[in-house]
């Protein structure tokens, strides 16, 4: 599995042919997030798809900050970006920040200006946004298109040196405003912006757009491969004309693929920003997040989300995935590796009124039964147990084969028990069960005397050990559409978490942060380091155990 290529991809077909036809020697690619938030799921399919290339054919990744942008940049986003990636399991080849590059892009830029390819405009942001002209209609010429060379090298030049306010002039492409693509109609290439930079500080008050720096950057890095999202498509004119126009000597090239769009989930950091500010969740690492900080919390494998990333494959066109295929490949990795427990997330007593009181005996019982190379436990067993609430029903429906009263089901990895009486407290809610035991029907003993239907889990109460669980829903109901702002605030489900206080098996006493275990009859769950203490360990609810989900096929 972790060796297969990616199931589809048109780009890796591409550097392929590069390389064949020696239009490049290696392969370098790079993955260049803006540091203004947490990285998403859809950032992993980037990062696996630009890491794996590299690693592939023997070239070089790098991790760009794409920093052109100080009013949404912090650097702990640059801090956490790095240890996403690191997580995923990738090294980058080199480590840039696109604001290293800012002389060199104003060096470019007054190149430009020289060639007489860039202005300096006066009009404010809505006048040139009003100017621009329509998909039929072209653009109006700014009336300062045809400023000298020589002023506008002055004027760039003292915007460089702050003397004009934020939005008083820009400085923009001269290319053709009447080009059918609209990015082409003499496009901004900086702006003033009085605003520290958390690289640069105070050395620079004017910006490059992305549409400016990220070709010359990828030049500067010597990148071939240039691999974005398909919105970027349109703008690939531009960018050639920017690596073409600044005479750069490295020649990238820009691809285009869909990005990743999951059912039921937002997946843009200015949404997700919104819902750390507004507290809707504990931090950009809630596990209800699609941040990977938010899947590595709840439970997610870096072997796991890049087993994902490659079966969705690399196309160029937009589609959204089904998220249970992510919960498939958490499922698949968990099958073998996590131990299997067993935890009682809503307890029941139930006393065994005919097993000696103070006697405590050890039972055997497989660690996973799927991989017998894990070995065995051993479990307490005393006289008073816990067992789930729903396990038992007092007056039951037809064909309910667990506890109720006069009935008798199999305790996982230990004897059958049968319900003799039901203690309720003056409100008539059940608090307690009594029940007899059989030792004759101990587990692995082979008894065959006679069968009963319900196998039900349970935990000894003598030795159990107190925890929490947090059992999770998809954050936001329905599916995500274009719709913009924040309306999808309104759809947040009421009942995303659930905490439960419960117990666990006493062997666990010592689970770490991130441990993971399958609970019979539960689900995968992961020991949450953020509120897990040494008293009580939390778990989150990684998946259920089944779903109806299948693959799709190839
Ligand atoms: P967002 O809109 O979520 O903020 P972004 O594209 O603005 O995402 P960047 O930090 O600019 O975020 O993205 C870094 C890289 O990740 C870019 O190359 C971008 O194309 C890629 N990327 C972002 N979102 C997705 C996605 N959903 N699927 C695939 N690639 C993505
Ligand atoms: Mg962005």
């Amino acid at each position: 599995m972790e060796n297969k290529t990616m199931s589809s991809n048109f780009i890796r077909n591409i550097v392929m042919e590069d390389l064949k036809a020696g239009k490049v020697n290696q392969v370098v690619t790079r993955f260049p997030p803006e540091p203004n938030g947490y990285l998403h799921i859809g950032h992993a399919k980037s990062i696996c798809l630009n890491f794996e290339l590299a690693r592939e054919f023997n070239g070089r990744a790098h991790l760009r900050f794409d920093d052109t942008n100080p009013l949404k940049e912090d650097t702990e986003y640059v801090e956490a970006i790095k240890e996403d990636v690191k997580w995923l399991g990738y090294e980058w080849d080199g480590l840039f920040f696109a604001s290293d590059f800012f002389e060199e892009m104003y060096n470019r830029a007054v190149l430009l200006i020289k060639k007489g390819k860039a202005y300096v405009d006066d009009l404010s942001a809505e006048e040139i946004r009003a100017m621009r002209g329509t998909l039929t209609e072209p653009g109006k010429e700014s009336p300062y298109r045809n400023r000298s060379v020589e002023e506008n090298l002055d004027l760039f030049e003292r915007m460089r040196k702050g003397e004009f306010k934020d939005g008083e002039k820009v400085l923009r492409a001269k290319i053709d405003m009447a080009s059918p693509n609209i990015n082409l109609r003499d496009p901004v290439l900086y702006r003033i912006a009085h605003v520290p930079h958390h690289n640069t500080g105070d050395k620079w008050c004017i910006y490059p757009m992305y549409d400016f720096a990220h070709p010359l950057e990828d030049a500067i890095e010597g990148v071939t491969h240039s691999i974005c999202t398909l919105e970027f498509e349109d703008h690939r004119p531009l960018y050639d004309w920017v690596v073409r126009e600044c005479e750069m000597e490295h020649v990238p090239r820009q691809y285009e693929f869909a990005r990743l769009n999951l059912t039921n989930t937002v997946m843009s950091k200015r949404k997700l920003k919104l819902l750390v500010d507004e507290k809707v969740v504990d931090g950009w690492d809630d596990p209800r997040m699609p941040t990977i900080s938010g899947l590595r919390r709840r439970g997610y494998t870096p072997e796991s989300i890049r087993n994902f990333a490659r079966e969705i494959g690399v196309a160029k066109s937009n589609s959204t995935v089904d998220a249970r295929m992510l919960e498939h490949f958490i499922r698949e990795d968990l099958k073998l590796k996590a131990p299997r427990t067993m935890a009682v997330l809503r307890p029941l007593k139930v006393v065994i009124t005919n097993y000696p009181e103070g006697q405590v005996e050890m039972l055997d019982a497989e660690i996973n039964p799927e991989n017998p190379e894990m070995g065995t436990r051993k479990i307490p067993f005393s006289r008073e147990i816990y067992i789930e609430q729903d396990d038992f029903m007092e007056n039951p429906p037809p064909k309910y084969f667990r506890l109720f009263p006069g009935n008798e089901v199999r305790l996982k990895n230990a004897y059958f028990i049968k319900c003799e009486e039901v203690i309720k407290d003056e409100n008539g809610r059940v608090v307690e069960l009594r029940c007899t035991y059989d030792p004759e029907t101990k587990s692995g003993t082979g008894f065959t005397g006679r069968k009963v239907k319900g196998t039900i889990h349970w935990v000894d109460a003598n030795h159990a050990i107190p925890a929490e669980f947090r059992l999770y829903e998809p954050l936001i109901l329905e599916e995500e559409g274009e719709d913009e702002g924040s309306s999808f605030l309104e759809r947040i489900n009421p009942h995303s978490l659930e905490v439960l206080q419960g117990f666990v098996e006493a062997n666990m006493k010592d689970v770490k942060p991130h441990d993971k275990f399958q609970f019979f009859r539960h689900g995968y769950f992961n020991v949450d380091p953020k509120y897990t203490t040494a008293d009580k360990p939390v778990f989150n609810l990684i998946v259920s155990l089944k779903s109806s989900y299948e693959l799709p096929k190839a």
